[in-house]
Parts: structure tokens; C-alpha cells; sequence
């Protein structure tokens, strides 16, 4: 290991013990297309430099053997710890990683988006410039019927004459893209001008998170019962991740994301035999699902 001191510097330069390598493989960005117009791309990540033969998750057992002590360094018993952090929801070493996304998508799903809180987020601004003329349109397949099982959601598709009525309904309300344009041009304030155009118009920001967040992010908004258009988003999302941080991922997946969790009840009505202790029919039908994936049912 180097040391050395600059001319007037207060600090010591530690040269690493090895070669490191780009978590990036020198890119400057990784791309991936979400609908017509939209897109997730990695821009950064922490940490971005690794030793060779590493990944990111180097940088969560390098917090954790903080607090664990040094014991061995295997890349094996790398991912012995991290399924162990992930299992007992040892958050903070995750927090360690973090990845700056850029992403265009519609303003419905932004808003979704941004109730994500712990990000820090840098948005276009529609008061400084004019809105691109970009817009959603699902794909005659993708307009869906509203579900009567999930109030918030739509399953199945629609019949393709009534999907072709809201496809129309949809370019109808983009129409409005050149009136917002005539106007600005007259002179209207832009922060006014776009009140008038449809939430399917996109919007684009800088979105940095720490590892920790991000799973939670995923965790809500790849389930299905998130939105299909920001489950889209999610994946990408993911997508990216996997090759930076395969350990996090793998123990992610493992004990959070294909995970399940039992409730007391649940515990008490499979170590007993008896029906579940509850009268409430959303709560019954939560375990009949987990019971058919259990395969007791
Ligand atoms: C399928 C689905 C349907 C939804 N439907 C609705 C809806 O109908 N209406 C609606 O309004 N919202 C809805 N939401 C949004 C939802 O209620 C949450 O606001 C959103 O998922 C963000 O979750 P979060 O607060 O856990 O995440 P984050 O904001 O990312 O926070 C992560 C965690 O940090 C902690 N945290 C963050 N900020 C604070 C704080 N200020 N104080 C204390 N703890 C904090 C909490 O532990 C939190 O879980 C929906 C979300 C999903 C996934």
C-alpha cells in the first residue's frame, strides 16, 4: 500500500491494496427504453470503483464488518453476511450503496413516484421550459377493464372497440400539446400554459436513493399490485441493479421480494388446524392466497 502527502495537504493519499475495477464497466450511462418515450438510466452509482474480483456489495460488508469485525474477507462469506444483513433487516450497511437514476416518464407515474420520500430528486422544470411534446399511450392490449376484485387496479384487457374510444379520447386530449404552444407563444406563463395538458405528458428527473430505499421501492411498486405502468419502471430499475449488487439482489429476492410474512393468526391457525381467528373477508382471502402458496390449500 502507497502513501504519500501532496505539497500542503493536511491529508494522506492511501493508494488501494489492488487493482480496482468500474462497477460500470467505463460507461457513462446504462440505458433502457420504458414504453414509447420513456426511459430508466443508471448514471451513477456509490461505490463506483471496487477491488477486482469484486461487486458493489463490497461496500455494505465493508460497513458491516464495522460493527461484525474484520473476521474473513471470502467473496463466500461476502454473501454469507449480506443474506444474513437482509434476513435480519440490518438496514444501515445497505444504505452504504446508493444509485443515481435518470428517468423520463408520464406525470401519473411520477406522482406515484415521488411519494417515495427518502430520494433526492432534481425535476424538469414545466416554469422554465416548454414541455416536449411526448405523451402515453398504452398499446390497444394494455387498456384494461377496471378490476372488481382490486378497486384501484385494471386486469384483464378491454374489448378492442372500447380500448380504440379511449385510445381516441386519449389523442383528444393530447390535441391540446399545440394550443399550449400558440399560447406560450403569445405570451402566457409556461407555469400556467401546461396546467392545461394531461397527466400522460412526461416529465424527467435526476433520482438518487440509497440501496436500502430502492428494495423498498421495488419491493411496493414491482408487486402487482402496483400500477403495470410503474411495475415497468421497477423492472427496469431492477434490471440494472442486479450486475452491480448480485449478492443484495439474490438475498433480496430470497427473504424480502418472493418472501412471505405470516401474522400471528396465520401461525396460530396452521399450528393448530383451526380457521383462521378473523371475521374480516379481505383478511381471510389474504390467507387463502398465502395457504395456496404454501400448497396447503
Ligand atoms: C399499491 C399501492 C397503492 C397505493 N395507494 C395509495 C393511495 O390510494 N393513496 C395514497 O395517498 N397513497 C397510496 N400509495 C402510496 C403509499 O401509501 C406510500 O406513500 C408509498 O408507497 C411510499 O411508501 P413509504 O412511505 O413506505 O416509502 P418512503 O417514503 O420511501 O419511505 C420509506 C420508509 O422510510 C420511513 N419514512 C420516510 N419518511 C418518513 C417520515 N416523514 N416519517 C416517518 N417515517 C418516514 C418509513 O418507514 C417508510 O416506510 C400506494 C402505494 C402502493 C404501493
Amino acid at each position: 500500500m502507497t502513501q504519500h502527502i501532496e505539497a500542503g495537504e493536511r491529508f494522506t493519499r492511501v493508494a488501494p491494496e489492488g487493482p480496482m475495477v468500474d462497477v460500470m464497466g467505463g460507461s457513462s450511462r446504462w440505458d433502457i427504453k420504458v414504453h414509447d418515450h420513456g426511459f430508466v438510466s443508471l448514471v451513477d452509482c456509490m461505490p463506483r470503483m471496487v477491488p477486482e474480483g469484486k461487486t458493489g456489495d463490497f461496500a455494505i460488508v465493508q460497513a458491516a464488518r464495522v460493527s461484525y469485525g474484520q473476521g474473513t474477507k471470502q467473496v463466500s462469506e461476502d454473501r454469507g453476511l449480506v443474506r444474513y444483513l437482509m434476513r435480519h433487516r440490518h438496514s444501515t450497511p445497505f444504505e452504504m450503496v446508493e444509485f443515481k437514476f435518470h428517468i423520463a416518464m408520464p406525470i401519473f407515474i411520477a406522482r406515484q413516484w415521488i411519494r417515495h420520500r427518502t430520494a433526492n430528486v432534481n425535476e424538469y422544470s414545466a416554469r422554465y421550459s416548454i414541455v416536449p411534446d411526448r405523451f402515453y399511450r398504452p398499446s390497444p392490449e394494455m387498456v384494461r377493464k377496471q378490476s372488481t376484485s382490486n378497486r384501484q387496479g385494471g386486469d384483464q384487457p378491454i374489448d378492442a372497440g372500447t380500448a380504440e374510444d379511449f385510445l381516441q379520447l386519449l389523442e383528444k386530449a393530447e390535441a391540446h400539446y399545440q394550443e399550449y404552444l400558440q399560447l406560450t407563444e403569445k405570451g402566457v406563463a409556461r407555469e400556467l400554459a401546461r396546467t392545461a395538458l394531461p397527466v400522460s405528458v412526461y416529465t424527467e428527473w435526476y433520482w438518487k436513493c440509497d440501496l436500502h430505499n430502492i428494495f423498498h421501492f421495488l419491493s411496493l411498486r414491482m408487486d402487482p399490485h402496483a400500477q403495470q405502468e410503474i411495475q415497468d419502471y421497477a423492472r427496469a430499475m431492477y434490471d440494472m441493479l442486479k450486475p452491480i449488487v448480485p449478492q443484495a439482489c439474490e438475498a433480496f429476492e430470497d427473504y424480502r421480494l418472493e418472501a412471505m410474512h405470516l401474522t400471528r393468526l396465520e401461525i396460530e391457525s396452521m399450528r393448530t388446524g383451526a380457521p383462521l381467528a378473523t371475521q374480516n373477508k379481505r383478511e381471510q382471502a389474504e390467507w387463502d392466497e398465502k395457504r395456496r402458496r404454501l400448497g396447503l390449500a
